[in-house]
């Protein structure tokens, strides 16, 4: 040590005296030239300054703006764009990127007029520029597609606004792998150049970084071939600066000492190791572009200490002249890049799943959190109805509105939310923004339905001012406005809104008081309807999760579940009168109910799909799907978490999923099985343990199965974290091959055990064969195909020929390292203290001849997205029934949107304009009759309403789709350059009619004539 000491005193007394004597420099101002730009024969390293600020993790959103709860971690968002801009302001040839606009909003509000004026000269000349540019920079596993495009929407609609400028680049940079959606539809369909992110399989980088394949032409989509593809570039390691390069405070890499009369000079010393990192990275890039990512997560909190480096090393650097350096964007980096003529390798498909290390698949968090994951799942859809509704009833400036909601989704849409590996304070708080703005949107929807349901002949003041009840928990079967028992007279009003384009009939389930109700529609019809018994289970969980969640005790009147078949046109609502016949004995004699150990086999279902059970298979569903001859046994089982405490520490967590075996579940005592058949279905209630059961529905004239699981509390007394999955079973020959959807959109097709992009060495058989599943999962052979959907994001896997699994829960009891610091142990909290948490949720099951299965996926998952909305108001005899419209749809009578096609969105945006999406549902060659080019007549779409132009963007609204096409840059691809597709032709003004290819989503504004009608005539019932 002391010989080091002695020889760098020596290098520096003889560096101070060339100084002083060749360049007769003393210590004063020193002007450095931070102005060079690219040079093109020259290696080129692109500083990039950045922050990576996450909506939520550690802290809340609003914790990491002001720099609140500092002992958690010292982050203060608010600090990092004041100096970053101070620095701008300094030097016109810095530059930065900001990212989460959730954080820039919440910024650029509370600045003053003359503040934001030199803040918008920045942006206008490219010093700051908005990159990716959502509200979050949201993760790419669990959210829905249709959730992604709102978030970017909602933050690219605020740059445009206040900056009038278009994001190019997609920069992903944390989330924990990438989706193909992510690529063609965040990314191409925004008029994005690029994308950008680090994270991908640690043996992917290993061959990428070898074969100098980092940068690719990504094409998405297959449906959409070469148009979906889109430059993307892979960080060589983490989206940090090199080692030796973080210039944060209390960061240790050594600083540019250019002052003579100081110790330590090291001016040359740092060029040198600038050169060196520089061309280390030029071995596995590709032209001589490199970027250096400068920043991480909450930098430049002081951006001074950044600059004053970055300037240095631009100077001194490009002094010495081996590399160039410059002050640089993600987007300068493209440009580069493109210039340089280069062809570039194809990638296909995603980058799924992701492992950062042999025994660390990042799988694990496709399922943890699936109450929240589910209750963002709920509010999608409802957010979808409810704009529908605002923009039926007419956006209203004094609200109530949407708005709420929109900012409480986008943020749940970030990679630490929604994702659910963010702390548990951290998730309540997403929780407590998501359901404040519920309460907006609830208002906003009743007061919609309330107007549209008004008769306009009516001469009755009150006759538009019902106040319509809504249940937002009757997955629990709690829905006081139901459940009040009806007093002599009086009758329940139900409205059923679908916000689908097409008509739909599908059974409805409140619970009610009294088990001699019956429904009318609204002619005065009686339905055919079906009273079930309220379950142990579910009036156990619907007690405590009322009074944990709501604090209050709800009434013992609900015992009984009342279902019927409502039938209700696109785009509108039919409306049902529920009312008590005080005649006894109607009820449950539709169905019977037998318990215990059976006596002989059982079989239920009267269409193509029975459910089969024998005595020894009480635990167990056999699906026999008649049509196919496929028999599909399904049983719960669990995998006991990794602890880390074997050679390898990695433990499974909130991220990481690292089984450690699986467990078959066991049988707790007698085995409870119940049957009640019903005239509109029927049903099997399975009790397998004291912390799982299901109940297994079957319709009339449906071919799949509805499976409603209830699973936890999981029990943690033994010390073992676990993963809770259910598997199915069958004979089918899958040669390994199942395919699960990326987003809920497109499907890819998965290998078991194999890799498209290089030779998988394979230490985790069950982690590293996990994908996300959003959508649903499935598989085929020669004469059949099996799917399974599901109601929220999930993991899945086909671990072996013919079996498909679901994680459907996790209690994990350590922490995976990888920086959350909290074990993923979610307790719901009552007086009597706290247990582990229970979820309740939906999947369903269809057996199809091979190629016929899409029509279901498609179009029933397009219904689970979107369920019924229903709400809920009391009458007097016939006195609402009579007096108001029962039956509505916004469409022109008759008319329908095609199956293939589903209305993303319908919204009256602030300044009057209607932005309007409209997604082909099916794949090219996915559905023999469906998959092909479909049309919308927006004449017919927008009854009664005239349409002044119609103008079609960019997915995110914020450019003319025309010119974006012009600004697309067009790149080189190694071997055939993809195949061009063709998509919709350009709407014609006069005829209004929409082309949908297959997969195509096209984003329109449209204005109005005002001033029409904007409540569609009454309806004949459809
Ligand atoms: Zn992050």
């Amino acid at each position: 040590m002391a010989v080091k000491c002695f020889h760098s005193f020596a290098l520096h007394l003889l560096l101070v005296t060339i100084v002083i004597v060749i360049g007769g420099v003393n210590s004063e101002y020193i002007e450095y030239n931070t102005t060079p730009r690219i040079v093109p024969e020259k290696i080129n390293v692109h500083l990039v300054p950045h922050s990576h600020d996450d909506v939520g993790w550690l802290k809340t959103v609003d914790q990491y703006y002001v720099g609140a709860n500092n002992s958690i971690r010292g982050a203060c968002v608010e600090n990092v764009i004041e100096s970053v801009i101070a620095s701008l302001l300094d030097d016109q040839n810095r530059k930065f990127i900001y990212v989460e606009m959730a954080f820039f909003e919440r910024w650029w509000r509370q600045q003053s007029n003359a503040k934001k004026v030199k803040v918008k000269k920045l942006v206008d000349s490219g010093q700051l520029e908005f990159i990716n540019g959502g509200m979050c920079m949201h993760d790419e596993a669990t959210p829905h597609y249709i959730d992604m495009i709102d978030q970017t929407t909602l933050g690219h609609q605020f740059i445009k606004r206040e900056f009038g400028q278009v994001p190019r680049v997609g920069w992903q940079i944390d989330p924990f792998g990438h989706s193909a959606v992510q690529a063609y539809l965040l990314g191409a369909e925004l008029g994005f150049d690029s994308l950008f992110f680090a994270r991908i399989d640690y043996q992917d980088r290993a061959k990428r970084l070898r074969e100098k394949t980092l940068e690719v032409i990504w094409q998405g989509s297959k449906s959409l071939g070469s148009s979906s593809q889109i430059f993307t570039g892979v960080f060589p390691r983490h989206y940090d600066p090199p080692d030796g390069f973080t210039f944060e405070i209390n960061d240790v890499s050594p600083p540019i000492q250019d002052d003579p009369l100081l110790f330590d000079y090291n001016v040359q010393e740092r060029v040198n190791d600038f050169v060196a990192a520089a061309l280390t990275q030029v071995n596995v890039t590709r032209t001589n572009h490199i970027m250096w990512l400068m920043g991480t997560d909450f930098r430049y909190q002081y951006a001074y200490s950044w600059y004053r480096q970055m300037d240095k090393f631009i100077h001194y650097v490009n002094k010495d002249g081996r590399v160039n350096v410059l002050y640089s964007t993600p987007s300068i980096y493209t440009d580069a890049k493109y210039a340089a003529n280069e062809s570039w390798p194809l990638k296909t498909d995603d980058f799924f799943p992701y492992a950062d290390k042999p025994n660390a698949y990042w799988t694990g968090y496709f399922t943890s959190r699936p109450a929240f994951k589910k209750y963002v799942r709920d509010l999608s859809g409802y957010y979808l109805a409810a704009r529908q509704l605002e923009f039926l009833r007419g956006r209203s400036s004094s609200g109530p509105t949407t708005d709420m909601l929109a900012d409480a989704l986008a943020i749940a849409q970030h990679h630490d939310a929604v994702s659910g590996t963010q702390r548990q304070h951290v998730a309540a708080d997403y929780a407590l923004r998501l359901s404040m703005g519920y309460l907006q949107a609830e208002k906003l929807v009743a007061s919609s339905l309330s107007f549209l349901s008004a008769s306009k002949s009516s001469t009755d003041e009150k006759n538009s001012d019902t106040k319509f009840e809504q249940c937002p928990l009757l997955n629990i079967s709690y829905c006081p406005a139901s459940e009040a028992r009806l007093s002599s007279g009086k009758s329940l009003v139900v409205v059923v809104y679908n916000s689908l384009g097409w008509k739909r009939e599908e059974v409805v389930r409140v619970p009610v008081s009294s088990e001699n109700v019956i429904v009318k529609d609204a002619s005065g019809k009686e339905l055919v309807s079906q009273i079930l018994p309220l379950s142990d289970i579910t009036l156990r969980i619907r007690k405590e999760h009322v009074k944990a969640y709501l604090g209050r005790s709800p009434k013992d009147t609900a015992k009984h579940v009342l279902a019927f078949t409502a039938s209700v046109p696109p785009l509108g609502f039919s409306t049902y009168v529920i009312s008590d016949t005080g005649r006894t004995g109607r009820g449950l004699s539709a169905s019977y109910v037998t318990s215990g150990s059976l006596n002989q086999d059982v079989e239920v279902g009267q269409g193509n799909l029975k459910l089969l059970y024998s005595e020894e298979g009480v635990k167990m569903t056999r699906y026999l799907s008649t049509k196919n001859q496929v028999t599909a046994e399904q049983t719960y089982a669990y995998y006991i978490g990794s602890n880390g405490t074997d050679k390898d520490p990695q433990a499974s967590g909130a991220y990481v999923f690292r089984p450690d075996g699986a467990r078959p579940i066991k049988s707790e005592g007698q085995a409870q099985l119940t049957v009640v058949r019903g005239p509109l279905f029927d049903e099997v209630h399975q009790e397998f343990n004291s912390w799982i059961s299901q109940i297994t529905r079957v319709y009339k004239g449906k071919d799949h199965a509805e499976i409603e699981f209830t699973v936890g509390p999981i029990p943690a007394d033994d010390g073992n974290s676990k993963e809770v999955i259910t598997k199915f079973t069958t004979t089918m020959k899958t040669n390994g091959t199942f395919y699960t959807d990326s987003n809920g959109r497109d499907f890819i097709k998965r290998i078991r055990d194999f890799r498209s992009d290089w030779d998988l060495q394979v230490y985790q058989p069950v982690a590293g064969n996990y994908y996300p599943i959003n959508l649903g999962i499935y598989m085929q052979d020669k004469t059949s195909e099996l799917s399974v959907l599901v109601d929220r994001a999930v993991g899945g896997s086909s671990l072996e020929d013919g079996q498909i699994e679901l994680m459907l829960h996790r209690r994990m009891l350590h922490d995976d390292i990888r920086g959350v610091g909290e074990i993923l142990n979610e307790t719901v909290c009552l007086p009597d203290g706290c247990k582990g948490l229970t979820i309740k949720g939906k999947f369903y099951v269809q057996i199809d001849k091979p190629g016929d299965g899409a029509r279901w996926r498609r179009t029933f998952g397009q219904e689970i997205y979107s369920p019924l909305l229903l709400a809920f108001t009391e009458q007097e005899g016939d006195h609402w029934i009579n007096s108001h419209k029962t039956i509505f749809s916004a469409l022109e009578s008759s008319y329908a949107l095609p199956n293939n096609v589903a209305l993303l969105t319908l919204q009256e945006l602030e300044n009057g304009e209607v932005l309007l999406r409209l997604a082909h549902l099916f794949e090219a060659g996915e559905d023999s009759e469906y998959s092909v080019m479909t049309k919308v007549e927006l004449k017919k779409l927008f009854n009664n309403r005239k349409i002044r132009k119609v103008i079609e963007t960019s997915l995110s609204g914020n450019q003319e789709k025309a010119e974006m096409e012009k600004r697309r840059l067009v790149w080189k691809v190694e071997g055939s350059a993809g195949e061009e597709v063709k998509r919709g032709e350009a709407v014609d003004e006069e005829e209004l009619v929409v082309e949908l290819a297959p997969m195509e989503i096209r984003t329109f504004l449209i204005r109005f004539d005002d001033h029409i009608d904007m409540v569609g005539e009454e309806r004949a019932a459809t």
